[in-house]
Parts: C-alpha cells; structure tokens; sequence
C-alpha cells in the first residue's frame, strides 16, 4: 500500500472546521437509493464526495426479506459492503450501512432496530464506525385469512407510504410466492389474495419491506446516522491526528453514594482512536458521577 499523507483542507461552508475528507471521493455501496439520505450529509458536513455504485450486488451479501441469510456480525457485513463498491470503482474510500430490525434489545415487546455505517479508508488503513438504535421504526407483519379486512394492518404498517412484502405463511419449498415492494392498494389485494391461495394453512403474511429506498422512516434514521459518522470523522486523535476519533468502550463502576462500592453503572466513557493505542476516560454524558444505593450490591444486595 503506498504511503498517504492526508492533508487538512478548510471546507469553504464549514467556518473555521477543517475536514479530513474535504474534496475526497468515496463510493457507497447501495442498491436502495441510500445515497439520498447519506450524501447530502457527508458532503456538507465533511466535503467529502459520495457517489453510488448501484451496480453492485449488495444482496449477494444477505438480504432483508431473508431469502439469502447473512453472515457474521452486522460491522463485518458493512465492511464486506464497502469493500465490494471499493473493488469495483477503484476508489479508496468505501462507505456502506447495514441495518437489523426485530424486537426492540430494552423494551419488550416493541419493535426496535440497529444501523450500523462504516467508511473503509485504505490511505490511512482505517474503518471507522458508527451506529444507532432506533427506538420508533417503522417494522412490522401481521397475518391475513380469507374474509379479513387488510386495513388495520396497513394502517400499522404505515402504507402506502411505507412499501409492504406480501407473502404466503406456509408454503412447501420455502420462499414461495413473494411480492415486494408494494404500495398499490390493489396490487397488494391481488397479492394477498395469490398468497392465501398458495399458503398451506390459508394465510398470507403481510410485512414491512425494509430496503431504504420502501421505508422512508429508514431513510431518515440514516440521515441521522451518516450525520453522527461525519462528526466522528471530524474527530481527530489527540495523538496521532487520525480522524474518527470518539467513544469505543464503557468502563463500569460508577461508586455508590452511600459506601462507595463499585456499581455495575457506567463509570467512564472510553474514547480512542482507530490507529493507535490511544486512549482516554470522560465522564458520563449525564455528568452523574455517584451510583444511587438502589444499584449498589452492598447497599441493595
Ligand atoms: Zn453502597
Ligand atoms: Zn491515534
């Protein structure tokens, strides 16, 4: 690999902020229009240049809708992602983002969801990350039997502004008959209707179609989350200068105020860095810097 010295350009919009990606180009690996989300916002924020290379098959990675299972961890399969549009457009620079979406991972019974995005920089050999959960996606599915009325589902699931998938519930081979990307009423009845027919128990599952370019509250979420890489990006090390410096650990044991016993609360966040060893404690973003006794194992065993 040969040797880059990146230098700081001031970006013209951003004050007296300098960018380590001013003027750079890098390509995003989408084939569901998550360039409309993610590059005005890395092009204001860091001048960074985005372009997307919509013929590459992202969904060779994995898919959504489950016909093609993916593997590893979901900052694994990002990276994967970003070095597929890299391989194929000769850039340096590679983003991609990855999502998951089920129940939500603190509150039960509600749908949550994660988005992870990455930049794949191989001038300065780094991968820098960020990710988010989601609190109110729009995720979903609800089942249909002859004679039901489709609306409350629909209306649950956000259509016809959120695009649904229509598939058989059971079915003999699997997959089965799958309608995608559906936000016609009357496409959608059809759909039911052949989804019934081909299910073995009489029902058809209804559900969100969580590609970017369906569900709109994704996109958002993903405006949302370009935006916290690109102030990660602006982050330069304290000792090595890297950009992409922020939080990558907690430390526990935040001390009870009554006896000051480590608590299993967060005692520190860790901040470092993506080259170099460097790291560094800050206080919690809450500024709370004793446990209450309810969480201490002395005091309330
Ligand atoms: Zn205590
Ligand atoms: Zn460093």
């Amino acid at each position: 690999m040969k040797t880059f010295v990146p230098q700081a350009v001031p970006l013209a919009d951003a004050g007296h902020r300098y960018s380590p990606y001013a003027c750079r180009h890098a390509v995003l690996a989408t084939m569901h229009g998550k360039e409309e989300a993610i590059a005005p916002v890395l092009r204001d924020r860091l001048g960074l240049i985005v372009s997307s290379a919509p013929d590459i098959d992202t969904d060779a990675l994995g898919t959504f809708t489950g016909e093609i299972p993916r593997a590893g961890t979901i900052r694994e399969a990002a990276i994967a992602k970003a070095r597929l549009g890299m391989k194929a457009t000769g850039l340096p620079i590679g983003l991609a983002s990855e999502g998951s979406y089920g129940p939500h991972p603190q509150i039960p019974f509600v749908p949550g969801g994660v988005e992870l995005m990455v930049l794949v920089d191989d001038m300065r050999g780094i991968v820098v990350s960020e990710h988010l959960i989601e609190d109110a996606p729009v995720f979903g599915h609800g089942y249909v039997v002859a004679g039901d009325d489709v609306t409350p589902i629909l209306d649950r699931l956000g259509f016809p502004a959120h695009a649904l998938i229509v598939k058989p519930a059971e079915s003999e081979g699997g997959a089965g008959n799958i309608h995608k990307g559906l936000r016609d009423r009357t496409a959608l009845e059809l759909a039911v209707m052949s989804a019934k027919a081909q299910s073995d128990d009489g029902r058809a599952l209804i559900q969100t179609d969580m590609r970017a370019h369906m569900n709109p509250t994704r996109m958002a979420t993903l405006g949302r989350l370009a935006s916290a890489l690109a102030e990660r990006l602006s982050a330069l090390c304290p000792a090595c200068r890297t950009p992409g410096y922020g939080q990558v650990d907690v430390e526990i044991g935040l001390p009870c105020e009554w006896c000051g016993t480590p608590s299993l609360m967060v005692r520190h966040r860790v901040f470092g860095c993506v080259a170099c060893p460097h790291r560094e404690n800050r206080p919690r973003g809450d500024g709370l810097t004793k446990a209450d006794p309810g969480h201490c194992p002395l005091c309330n065993p």
